[in-house]
């Protein structure tokens, strides 16, 4: 394939400056080797011709034959279109174009024979089908009875760039002299049964039966996934042999009296074993990158609070960074009141700390005499220098780029053990692939006694239903919250039906207060509007997701979710984990339009039937593809992925897993012959801009 990376696909035929430079604008294409990467998302079938009357608008693409009777031009300006009526004798048809007119009209005939192929519609009962495929019956492309269809945009249209054009490219390329050699060692080849590259590559643009297709399906994901799980083994290998760190040998004074005085509780199992999973991976002399994932209030913070302590007790400081500063408020807290009584000095460090105190804490980092600093961004800022930083825990860790973790990793010479907390429960196969150089640990267990939140679907016409048990909760002195969706495509409209739903939330309730909070406000207005909140002075918060990360109000009892229809699962699920703190039951409405699809009902459905993190996140995945999640994971992986996906995939994840640990052990460094082409395309391959061994 090295010939086809360096090809210039203005060379090719057909493409010349213009669209190369448009291929390259709009979908990133600008080698041949682009080229034959950009798959087709479906295909289409023309071995079958339809009858017009048979149509219908629930019809994917299908072919039909017959002929065009008249042609009319309707419309003037931006609003002409061409309307031919089509007829096979069943029935007829209208056929119409909103670009190019006048070639399209000068290209055909009334009377004569055509196969059609597009998109069946209806206009007020008037079957329809624009811009179709139009062919001469027994033409090659008629012929061909599966298509692939490649992704275009508008702007590739306008350009007359079809998907046609895509396929007779890849086509000529496949076809060309530019040889397609096979980078992967012929054992992963044999091993894996996997079909050649170069009859996948044909396969998978023009495929001859669906077995086929799908073994060319299989041997390309796992060519992007084999690249992921080498490049990471290499990753953590490198990282465990020359990364050197603190050595928190001994569990010391702090540790064991908080555990003997201080906590109010017994811990879980699952706390004490992640626990141990921490104090076994800090004492190797080597840096801790460790990834905790725990279910909304699983315990976390007293896991990090305890890991803290044990640098702490080894001569060393520690840090908690929070997304949010009514977070990191929350934790400083909690953890000065766990640790009034054994002396560990803490203190709070935000965007709206006062300049003295900020001195204060300054010195205290500086001389060592603070030992436990907690609090937001801040943290990172260049001015902050403590004298022996030995472990940082990063809480819900999606919300903090990587470049801002790698500033606060460069403040030592000997790297901090680093401990990232995510609430984000993600299935075990992704965790593997996407954290594959971290270490992971779960926290599968609740703390005894919580009563699980009972979920019930509601619909719009249920409103006064709704806030009727809403009334009956408030009069218990208990909090609500509601959630509005604020989606950014829509922000005008969203922002409209967020302050509708605020001023209608305040005539229904009057005599109680109502907070309301939403991510375009300034952060100090975002701060005295949740505690208003925390400190009962609202007994309502109105809100946009913004309260979705960690905040707790044990005395909130009712979560109000509107328009749940449009949230993932995942964040349902995160949104539900507010309530359901204290140990009164408590209640999460999904308030839903009555006309929703069925897929999006089954989604609800779920969330009232099951409160198990990880199989809603499972569910989410196999329901709608991986979404947000990968969304966000992706952004850590430094390879493109055209065909794999990493949470559907999970099984030829494994298949690549092992394959990329067989190359690894016999050949560390890929210097071996058989591995020489495989290391060379790792490497061209890899977009190499995000780095995870460092991951904070
Ligand atoms: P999360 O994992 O969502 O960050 P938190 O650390 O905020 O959860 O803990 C949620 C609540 O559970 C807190 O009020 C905390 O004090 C309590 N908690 C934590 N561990 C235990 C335990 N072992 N037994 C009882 N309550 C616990
Ligand atoms: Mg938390």
């Amino acid at each position: 394939m090295n010939s086809l990376r360096t090809y210039d696909i203005k060379y090719l035929k057909g493409v010349g400056p213009r669209r190369a430079e448009l291929l390259k604008k709009e979908l990133g294409i600008a080698t041949g080797y682009d080229l034959v990467r950009h798959y087709p998302t479906h295909y289409l079938d023309r071995s079958k011709v339809y009858t017009v009357r048979e149509l219908n608008d629930e019809m994917p693409y299908v072919q039909i034959r017959g002929r065009f009777v008249t042609f009319n031009t309707i419309g003037e300006g931006a609003k002409m279109r061409l309307v031919g009526l089509f007829t096979d004798g069943t029935a007829t048809l209208e056929v119409v174009w909103f670009r190019r007119i006048k070639a399209i009209r000068d290209s055909l005939n009334a009377g004569t024979e055509y196969v059609i192929f597009g998109k069946p519609s209806s206009y007020m009962g008037t079957k329809q089908m624009s811009h179709p495929e139009i062919d001469l019956p027994g033409s090659a492309a008629a012929m061909q009875p599966v298509r692939g269809v490649y992704p275009l945009t508008e702007r590739l249209r306008g350009a007359n760039i079809t998907s046609r054009q895509i396929a007779a490219w890849v086509s000529a390329l496949l076809g060309s002299r530019h040889a397609i050699v096979d980078p992967l060692p012929r054992s992963v080849i044999a091993d894996n049964r996997l079909m050649p590259l170069d009859k996948a590559l044909a396969e998978i643009h023009n495929p001859t039966d669906a077995e086929n297709l799908r073994q060319a399906r299989l041997r390309l994901k796992f060519d992007e996934l084999i690249y992921i799980q080498v490049d990471m083994l290499r990753r953590s290998q490198r990282r465990k042999s020359v990364s050197i760190g603190h050595r928190l040998a001994r569990v010391g004074e702090m540790f064991n009296r908080f555990y003997r005085e201080c906590l109010p509780f017994d811990l879980t199992g699952a706390q004490k074993r992640v626990i141990k999973e921490i104090r076994a991976d800090v004492n190797t002399g080597r840096q801790m990158n460790r990834l905790v994932q725990g279910d909304v209030g699983s315990g976390k913070t007293l896991v990090a609070l305890m890991s803290m302590l044990l640098a702490v007790d080894n001569g060393l400081q520690a840090c908690l960074m929070a997304p949010t500063e009514i977070l990191a408020t929350q934790h400083y807290e909690t953890i000065s009141s766990m640790l009034a009584d054994i002396g560990v000095s803490v203190a709070l460090l935000t965007g709206s700390t006062g300049k003295r105190e900020r001195e204060r804490i300054r010195a205290g980092l500086t001389d060592g005499s603070l030992q436990l600093l907690i609090g937001t961004h801040a943290l990172i800022e260049d001015t902050v220098q403590f004298k022996q930083l030995g472990f940082v825990v990063i809480d819900e860790q999606h919300r903090f780029g990587v470049a801002q973790r790698a500033k606060l990793w460069a403040k030592n010479q000997i790297p901090p053990h680093i401990l990232v907390m995510t609430a984000t429960p993600i299935p075990r196969t992704l965790a593997m692939t996407v954290y594959g150089d971290l270490d992971v640990s779960v926290i599968d267990e609740l703390p005894p006694g919580r009563k699980p939140v009972e979920t019930l679907l509601r619909y719009d016409e249920q409103r006064t239903q709704v806030y009727r048990a809403v009334y009956g909760q408030l009069k218990l002195g208990r909090q609500i919250y509601i959630v509005y969706p604020l989606i950014e495509e829509n922000e005008k409209l969203d922002l409209r039906s967020l302050q509708e739903g605020y001023d209608l939330i305040r005539d229904t309730f009057k005599g109680y207060n109502v907070a309301f909070v939403h991510g375009r406000m300034k952060p100090a207005e975002k701060d005295f509007q949740m505690n208003l909140f925390a400190s009962h002075k609202a007994d309502i918060l109105v809100a946009t997701t913004v309260i979705e990360v960690g905040v707790n109000v044990p005395n909130a009892s009712v979560m109000i979710i509107e328009n749940a229809e449009r949230f993932g699962l995942s964040q349902l699920h995160q949104l539900r984990g507010r309530v359901g703190r204290g140990a009164d039951q408590s209640y999460c409405i999904l308030m839903s339009k009555h006309q929703i699809a069925q897929t999006t009902r089954r989604r609800l459905e779920l969330m009232t039937q099951t409160s198990d993190g990880f199989l809603i996140a499972e569910a989410d995945m196999q329901m709608r593809g991986p979404g947000d999640i990968e969304g966000t994971m992706q952004s850590g992986i430094p390879f493109d992925l055209h065909i794999a996906n990493l949470a559907t995939d999970g099984q030829i994840i494994q298949l690549a897993r092992r394959a990329a640990e067989k190359i690894i052990d016999a050949d560390p460094d890929l210097s071996r012959p058989e591995n020489l082409l495989f290391a060379r395309e790792l490497a061209a391959a890899s977009t190499g801009t995000r780095d995870w061994s460092r991951i904070s």
